[in-house]
């Protein structure tokens, strides 16, 4: 299957640029080949590669156990291939929104986007949104295609609920953009297809986020092309790593500020620290002033 071979040549690419093994991508490569169907984000599989070095970008050093981030775009816009903010001219590539990438809120003032990525599922996402109602809070569901297509309730009722929807992809591959221009294309544009289909007509998508930031102009070119603004975030909960509910509000908090993308996660594991750190969160973001918005687009 060429797919399968692909993704051997750029797991050993990324090998030898990096020098680490790589050892999430290569379990991750190896159970996408060897899977029947789509595959799951399940617990075992690490949805944000752990090593820190990267062809991409170099974290600080306050980031050194990080993925390769898009965060911060006062301290890190430097080591993005060409910055957060450098959007090539769209008429002439078709874009039909901006392929900067998004850092701050549609509302602006003391507003913050709070964005879940990897899901929906099951176990986590009624979760998020009955937290998220009981707080008249909004967010943006990052959501992986196949997990939308098993899942389409749960689409629906993101939709339903007034959040709004981001492709995160098919295969959440954290080095899409070491794929040829076609991989990348399906990548994004499938699960466009597979997260609309499973909203329902009249559903919008409006955001792409890189599996694990991996945004490279060629990734946000094509999010662009096909009307999808590419977001970063600005505030990292590394709630995958499962630091405690009090070091995941520790992260968030680190950086918070009018304005602020904040990062958590509604799938690819166990989730219950994001949950409970979520129930905590908005406590927290209510008694400071906060309202919800969304990236801007
Ligand atoms: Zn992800």
């Amino acid at each position: 299957m060429a797919l399968v071979s692909a993704k051997k040549a750029a797991a050993a690419v990324a090998v030898a640029l990096t020098g680490t093994t790589l050892a999430a991508y290569g379990a991750y490569a190896a159970q996408t080949s060897s899977a029947a169907g789509p595959p799951s984000p399940s617990a075992s599989r690490p949805i944000v590669a752990t090593s820190s070095a990267s062809p991409l970008a170099s974290p600080p050093p306050s980031q050194s156990a990080s993925p390769p981030s898009p965060a911060a775009p006062s301290s890190s816009a430097a080591a993005w291939p060409s910055g957060p903010g450098s959007a090539s001219a769209g008429s002439s590539k078709g874009f039909t929104v901006s392929n900067a990438l998004q850092f701050n809120t549609e509302d602006g003032g003391r507003s913050v986007a709070l964005t879940f990525d990897d899901g929906p599922d099951p176990r986590w996402t009624p979760k998020v949104l009955a937290l998220l109602a009981q707080h008249h809070a909004k967010a943006t569901f990052c959501e992986i295609g196949p997990n939308a297509q098993r899942h389409p309730d749960l689409t629906k009722a993101v939709v339903a609920a007034g959040h709004r929807l981001c492709d995160h992809s098919v295969h959440h591959n954290e080095r899409q953009s070491s794929m040829p221009l076609d991989y990348n294309v399906h990548e994004i544009t499938d699960a466009q297809r597979e997260i609309s289909d499973a909203a329902g007509p009249g559903a919008k998508l409006w955001y792409y986020r890189a599996p694990g930031g991996d945004f490279k102009p060629v990734i946000r070119d094509i999010a662009a092309q096909h009307g999808l603004r590419p977001i970063g975030w600005s505030d990292d909960s590394d709630d995958w790593k499962r630091p405690g509910v009090a070091g995941i509000l520790q992260n968030i908090n680190r950086n918070l500020h009018p304005g602020s993308i904040v990062l958590m996660h509604d799938g690819g594991g166990d989730r219950s620290q994001s949950i409970a750190a979520l129930a905590k969160l908005l406590d927290q973001l209510d008694a400071q002033g906060y309202t919800y918005s969304f990236p801007a687009r």
